[in-house]
């Protein structure tokens, strides 16, 4: 079965399902070659809180670019430990690479994406055959019109069970499972990635309307990523 065939096969069977349904049904899919990605960010505890709960060995990407907050890393630490997530691989460029985007982002800041995520990330899902993201509609831009299930470039089957979540289904998340909130969400930040390209936002504004702001960059690239051969 070709790639194509399989995420039709994928959509047939399992796109009326979300959230944890979601996840589970492409776990016994994959049993062994499925992993999540999270940033960490300021909505991520939502899709991590699913993982603990369906299987808290379930392999977690976090890319560090080393370009994070500092907040992020610190909850980074505090949801693997209250989550008991015991496979969060910390993924990071290489140092070559480290030294070819210092300050990158001033100037060419997808060439930076590239080398700070798009690199270690191709890297750190050899092996794997599903990735599973928490990307949601209600985001706006591009995100509008993703599906639960898709293919990724390469053969890569992109799950995100989120993607007919509302703010609302979120907000209720956070609230029934008790989570914590990412510390810089209390000072405006309502979608997190790198500190040089992410501002607070007003609730007038679009969820990502703080990412890269001024420039016309919308994706950092992970979610177009190309399964290594
Ligand atoms: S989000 Fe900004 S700092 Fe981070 S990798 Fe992309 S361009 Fe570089």
């Amino acid at each position: 079965m070709n790639g194509g065939d399989l995420v039709s096969r994928l959509q047939w069977t399992h796109g009326h399902l979300d959230g944890l349904e979601l996840l589970a049904a492409l776990r016994r899919e994959f049993p062994q070659t499925l992993a999540v990605i999270s940033s960490f960010g300021a909505e991520s505890v939502v899709l991590l809180d699913l993982v603990a709960q369906l299987d808290k060995a379930l392999p977690v990407i976090f890319l560090d670019t080393g370009e994070l907050f500092d907040e992020t890393l610190a909850y980074h630490r505090q949801l693997t430990e209250m989550l008991a997530l015991s496979d969060v691989r910390v993924v990071r460029p290489d140092a070559a690479d480290v030294k070819r985007a210092d300050e990158l982002w001033r100037t060419d800041p997808d060439a930076c994406c590239h080398l700070r995520k798009v690199l270690p990330l191709r890297r750190a899902i050899r092996g794997f055959q599903a990735l599973a993201d928490g990307r949601k509609r209600f985001h706006g831009g591009g995100r509008e019109a993703i599906r639960t299930i898709e293919a990724g470039e390469g053969g890569m089957v992109k799950i995100s069970p989120l993607a007919r979540w509302s703010q609302e289904q979120i907000d209720n998340a956070f609230r029934e499972r008790r989570l914590p909130r990412h510390p810089l969400v209390a000072e405006g930040y309502r979608s997190i990635g790198c500190w040089p390209c992410s501002r607070p936002t007003g609730a007038d504004e679009p969820v990502r309307a703080g990412r890269w702001a001024g420039a016309a960059k919308t994706e950092c690239g992970i979610h177009r990523i190309s399964k290594p051969s």
